[in-house]
């Protein structure tokens, strides 16, 4: 019987596996069978395999034509399956020999008249096609997103018509070689904020360990302003981060952004987003913000007014940097390993503590405002400070702050000095690994014994000081956590008793 297989790939999460395309031509009456979509699918798939067929003068046989797709559990996504099914049918009906589809991977949506459509995902199947040792041929418009897996020969095609003429080398394809790789994109620098600098020294170790951060203050402090220029003190990503996140980005609904490449994700979704934005979602499950921002920031302003359902979904990624999402059968998982910067006013009115006492909110209207973030992710939360508002005199000094580059060069020493002792950022750092990485000498020692029981710190409150301490010390460049990182650590603990 005549049979001919055709490698392609599914969509799942950021993974793209391997999907086998079979099919044979049999004796009866004339059929088109799909086997491994759902119904609607199959209609729609055959319609476009067909016409592009006959299109481009093709013959479409007149035979008992049986495509199987494994696995037969597949994305429903499927159109990019429709040019490796027609190339199919064309080698398994003789019109190309089947030894020509070897070595190469296929995707691509038909058109009817047989030109080959984008389709979403491009570089995650790029790279595993690169691990399978394969060309990938796919649509012209995905080529630059595809190429930045580097090494991987990708092929780009615009018509069924240069597949085929490709296979028979009467023309064939040249191997894309531009790249989108480019200098990352460059944050607002730091020296443009004036004044501010306690919550400037916070930041930094924040972005020291990994920490994540709430800062609360009145409105025109600069939270946003600092926020924003947080992830330009982060080291650079590396180049299999970096291809992480452009992977992320290329199965999102916004899609792929070049200008993006190598530039570390800063997120700042608005509180009226919905569960799914945040999370994830949809019956072909895509990512939502919070693994827009793996490897990045997610900066979440206005943290109290974020829906409830929202803040609490925010648990499980903190603590595992992956996200699940079950739709129907299908579960899709993605990366989620974001460092978190919330900012939030002290009550409804926002000038809580103001030496104006223009505030009128009520104590228990206070309390339920701060309530709304209380708990499992306040409790998450290493660093709360308090942002004041900057003096008249820092406002008007014509002093400038210190370079973003300066602060970035301190923090990239304490990641070196993290990644070689214990292979992760302090923030991550397990109970037991506390044990082992996070040694205090004797002032240190007495100084959180003492704090503990003032400050009756829960046991949980108490491994985030020594996270925290872990990164002071780092940033110092001491090997051995002193009284005086203890004492910082516990600065960063202080607003713990209003939540
Ligand atoms: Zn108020």
């Amino acid at each position: 019987m005549p049979l001919a297989i055709v490698a392609s790939r599914a969509l799942s999460g950021i993974e793209a596996p391997e999907v086998t395309v079979e099919v044979h031509l049999g004796p009866g009456l004339p059929a088109f069978h799909i086997v491994g979509l759902p119904d609607a699918e199959v209609r729609e798939a055959k319609d476009r395999v067909r016409a592009a067929l006959n299109h481009t003068h093709f013959e479409f046989p007149a035979r008992r034509i049986t495509v199987n797709l494994a696995p037969a559990d597949l994305p429903k996504d499927s159109s990019r399956l429709d040019l490796p099914i027609a190339l199919g049918v064309l080698a398994a009906s003789g019109q190309l020999a089947p030894e020509s589809l070897a070595g190469c991977e296929f995707a691509g949506e038909l058109s009817l008249t047989g030109e080959v459509r984008e389709v979403r995902g491009a570089l995650a199947m790029a790279l595993q096609a690169r691990s399978a040792g394969r060309a990938f041929i796919l649509p012209a418009g995905n080529a630059p997103q595809a190429a930045l897996a580097e090494g991987a020969r990708i092929l780009p095609v615009r018509s069924l018509l240069e597949v085929v003429a490709h296979l028979t080398r009467e023309a064939p394809i040249a191997e894309y070689s531009a790249s989108l790789r480019r200098s990352p994109f460059s944050y607002p620098d730091f020296d443009e904020v004036k004044g501010q600098q306690q919550v400037k020294r916070a930041l930094e170790v924040a972005a020291a360990g990994g920490h994540s951060v709430l800062m609360v203050g009145p409105p025109g402090t600069g939270k946003s302003m600092l926020a924003a220029r947080f992830p330009g003190i982060l080291p650079p990503l590396s180049e299999a981060q970096a291809l992480e996140v452009a992977a992320i980005q290329s199965v999102s609904s916004a899609g792929f952004e070049a200008a993006q490449w190598g530039t570390r994700p800063f997120r700042a979704p608005h509180h009226s987003a919905s569960g799914a934005a945040m999370v994830g979602g949809g019956n072909l499950p895509r990512p939502g913000e919070i693994s827009l921002a793996h490897h990045g920031v997610l900066f979440l302003d206005e943290l109290p007014e974020f829906d409830r359902n929202v803040l609490e979904a925010l648990r499980e990624p903190l603590e595992s940097g992956r996200i699940s999402i079950a739709r129907a059968a299908r579960q899709a998982q993605f990366p989620a390993r974001f460092q978190l910067l919330a900012a939030m006013n002290p009550c409804p009115c926002g000038h809580c503590g103001s030496a104006a006492g223009r505030c009128r909110c009520t104590p228990e209207r206070i309390a339920r405002y701060r309530g709304r973030v209380s708990g499992p992710l306040a409790d998450r939360i290493d660093i709360k400070l308090e942002v004041p508002a900057p003096r008249e005199a820092e406002l008007i000094a014509p002093v400038a702050g210190e370079p973003t580059a300066e602060i970035r060069s301190r923090v990239v020493s304490a990641w070196a000095l993290q990644f070689e002792r214990q292979g992760k950022p302090n923030a991550l750092l397990e109970t037991r690994e506390i044990d082992r990485h996070c040694a205090t000498d004797r002032d240190g020692d007495r100084l959180l014994r003492h704090a503990l029981a003032r400050l009756l710190l829960s046991a949980r409150a108490y491994h985030r000081v020594l996270r925290v301490a872990r990164s002071v010390a780092d940033l110092a460049g001491r090997t051995t956590i002193a009284a005086e990182h203890i004492a910082e650590a516990i600065q960063y603990r202080r607003l713990d008793a209003s939540f």
